[in-house]
């Protein structure tokens, strides 16, 4: 939607990241009829791809993209140990949708393009200050109105502005060709030592269940662990090729304290919101593009610092029953076999 009679309005924005939420703060921006300049330090917009991009239903709805990137669509969630024993699931109707990352941020940039954004490719902020100052590689220095920082979970520029210390682990996974099709509409999740430390590995099919992605977040050993997950599933359904290995930070929180300094705002990885139990970033940027471009069109920062305030305080708790369940995994597994012994229906978003 494009809201008439406020285009050409002068204010301009600069967004540093060309990521999903530089990209969809940029949209919502020029929707609102504001001049937008995106700079992305990567030479090709999505590329390298470092996310399986799993979102809730209601993420998916908010982020208003239609259905083109959509490469599956999951009814169960299913939990497994050590010895290959399912110990929980959780289905919904459906319970995620798995989008191609690469081709989000693709649509995302071309919609940027149409409604008049500019975009820079190969465009590496160096630093801004909090009054609009943003300065590039070779000394390029721009001045904007306000500024966006959504440089992901590298941080380089956010993490001193924001303030955020955020606990963080490895992620990597690859997509394979399976020799046997299997179930699409289900995706796994491992747990225990062998899988990770830490966090788990998980197993998504994509394209009917002819492929797949095979993934390992892990404080340590990420390489070894994928290793022992494609060893297993050689043999549990045969992988006929391996392409595409991708690689990332995963965050596990807790969030930044302000989402706001001066005329520059955050949002997405930079101010660490990714929900603590699967690394999630996705769904904190679906609930704060909008009230970001609205606070900078109505000149009013209150309006976003009230919707990341609400935001955190959600993740936060998130954060606490994780640190719980981890640190006394044996006992939160029980637990979760306990609640979960017949199939259970949970809000995939706030782990509830
Ligand atoms: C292996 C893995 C699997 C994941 N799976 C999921 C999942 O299933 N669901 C989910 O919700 N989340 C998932 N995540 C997390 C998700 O990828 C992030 O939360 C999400 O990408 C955050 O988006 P963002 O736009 O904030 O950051 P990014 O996607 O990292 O985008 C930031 C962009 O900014 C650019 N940039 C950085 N610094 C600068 C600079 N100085 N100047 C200019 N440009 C710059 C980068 O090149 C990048 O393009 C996963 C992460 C990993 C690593």
């Amino acid at each position: 939607m494009v809201v008439k009679g406020l285009s050409h309005y002068s204010e301009q924005i600069g967004i540093i990241g060309g990521g999903p939420a530089g990209l969809f703060v940029a949209r919502e921006l020029l929707r609102l009829g504001l001049k937008v300049d995106v700079f992305e330090a990567s030479k090709q917009i999505g590329r390298p791809p470092h996310c399986t991009g799993i979102v809730s239903t209601r993420t998916f709805e908010r982020f208003s993209i239609g259905f083109d990137c959509v490469e599956g669509v999951y009814r169960e969630a299913v939990f497994v140990d050590e010895r290959l024993r399912v110990f929980a699931r959780v289905e919904g109707t459906p319970l995620a949708i798995k989008l191609c990352r690469p081709c989000l941020e693709e649509l995302l940039a071309i919609q940027v393009l149409e409604l008049g954004g500019r975009l820079f490719l190969g465009a590496k902020a160096t630093h801004v200050d909090s009054q609009g100052k943003l300065f590039l590689e070779r000394g390029r220095v721009k001045t904007y109105d306000h500024i966006v920082v959504a440089d992901g979970a590298t941080r380089t520029i956010s993490r001193k502005l924001f303030k955020s210390q955020c606990s963080w682990l490895t992620g990597v996974e690859v997509r394979v060709v399976l020799q046997k099709r299997v179930r699409c509409d289900a995706f796994y999740t491992f747990h225990g030592p062998r899988f990770s430390r830490g966090f788990f590995a998980w197993f998504a099919p994509v394209k009917d269940g002819r492929e797949a992605v095979i993934g390992v977040g892990s404080k340590n050993a990420v390489v070894e662990r994928l290793n022992h997950m494609l060893k297993l599933f050689d043999k549990l359904v045969g992988i006929a090729g391996v392409y595409e290995r991708r690689s990332g930070i995963i965050l596990g929180g807790p969030p930044a304290q302000k989402p706001v300094v001066g005329r520059v705002y955050g949002i997405g990885d930079s101010l660490c919101t990714s929900k603590p139990f699967t690394g999630g970033g996705l769904y904190a940027i679906s609930i704060l593009y909008r009230p970001l471009a609205l606070a900078i069109r109505l000149e009013q920062p209150r309006v976003y610092k009230e919707a990341y305030g609400a935001l955190t305080r959600e993740l936060k708790l998130q954060h606490l029953y994780t640190k719980i369940a981890r640190n006394t995994w044996p006992l939160a597994k029980k637990l979760l076999e306990l609640v979960f012994k017949r199939k259970c229906h949970i809000d995939f978003d706030k782990h509830s």
